[in-house]
């Protein structure tokens, strides 16, 4: 199997005055090219933990010891323990400049809580990936293409009579799928989304999940998503549970 991302016996401990909390104690995750894996686990489990590692949101621990190079320029399996591998490369070892670029291309994040800007309508906010991405001047220059990147994207989604509307004018619905064109709007090598379905009635995210599963019919979309609805879970190549800090399949 390729590995497109990796999570090698990755762990995390938040430190609150003078105590450490162990959230993660060494997770192991591999998503193939492709693959859309889940990761169920109760509230607490470190689901956002994990998932914002895997973006390059926040950093691991530092592992006891440090991956190196060998003379030849090889990397001993084991020595990638604590690192977070996309195609192979550590996000430990990149660069700001890499990392951003990890962040703002390679990936696409989806929240909870949609985070949309209120003051842009629908689809300059899908389109703000893209701005991010590009800087303002460099988005000045390619906005035609963007707009048309995010309008289609948008109209995917059932969205195109709600263009010009303001986050505030939607359902809660409806601005995930915002949220979900924005993700989507670089074309990112991996979708991460946390708990997506998690504000929203049933129905409501049943209808996001089915959004997605038929995007990813099209597009081949490799996603991580975290959840701690099972039913959400099933609808994943793989499922996967964290529990006590560490990733189990789950039954
Ligand atoms: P989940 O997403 O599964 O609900 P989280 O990853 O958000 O879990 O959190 C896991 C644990 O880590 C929780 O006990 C939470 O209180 C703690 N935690 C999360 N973020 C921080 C932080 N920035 N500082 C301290 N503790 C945190
Ligand atoms: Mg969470």
């Amino acid at each position: 199997m390729t590995t497109l991302l990796a999570a090698r016996s990755v762990s995390k401990t938040y430190r609150l005055g003078r105590v450490d909390v162990p959230v993660l104690r060494g997770v192991s995750v591999t998503v193939a090219p492709g693959e859309w894996v889940a990761i169920l686990g109760a509230s607490g489990s470190g689901k956002s933990t994990l998932l914002h590692l895997l973006g390059g949101l926040d950093r691991p621990d530092r592992p006891e010891r440090p991956a190196k190079a060998n003379g030849r320029g090889e990397r001993h399996e084991a020595l990638d323990d604590g690192q977070i591998l996309f195609e192979g490369r550590s996000l430990q070892h990149m660069s700001q400049a890499e990392l951003d670029r990890y962040r703002n291309v390679s990936v696409g994040f989806v929240f909870q809580f949609y985070h949309l800007l209120p003051e842009l309508n629908v689809v300059e906010n899908a389109a703000l990936g893209a701005m991010i991405r590009h800087g303002r001047l460099g988005y000045m220059r390619r906005a035609t293409e963007c707009r048309d990147r995010a309008r289609s994207l948008l109209e995917l989604f059932g969205l195109g009579q709600r263009l010009r509307h303001r986050p505030a004018e939607l359902s809660g619905g409806e601005r995930q799928r915002v949220a979900i064109a924005r993700a989507l709007m670089n074309e990112p090598a991996v979708l991460l989304a946390d708990e997506p379905t998690g504000n929203l009635d049933r129905a409501t995210g049943a209808a996001i999940i089915d959004v997605i599963a038929s995007f990813r019919e099209t597009s081949k979309q490799t996603i991580v998503m975290v959840t701690h609805d099972i039913a959400v879970a099933e609808r994943a190549d793989r499922v996967l549970e964290l529990r006590d800090g560490r990733v189990v399949e789950a039954k």
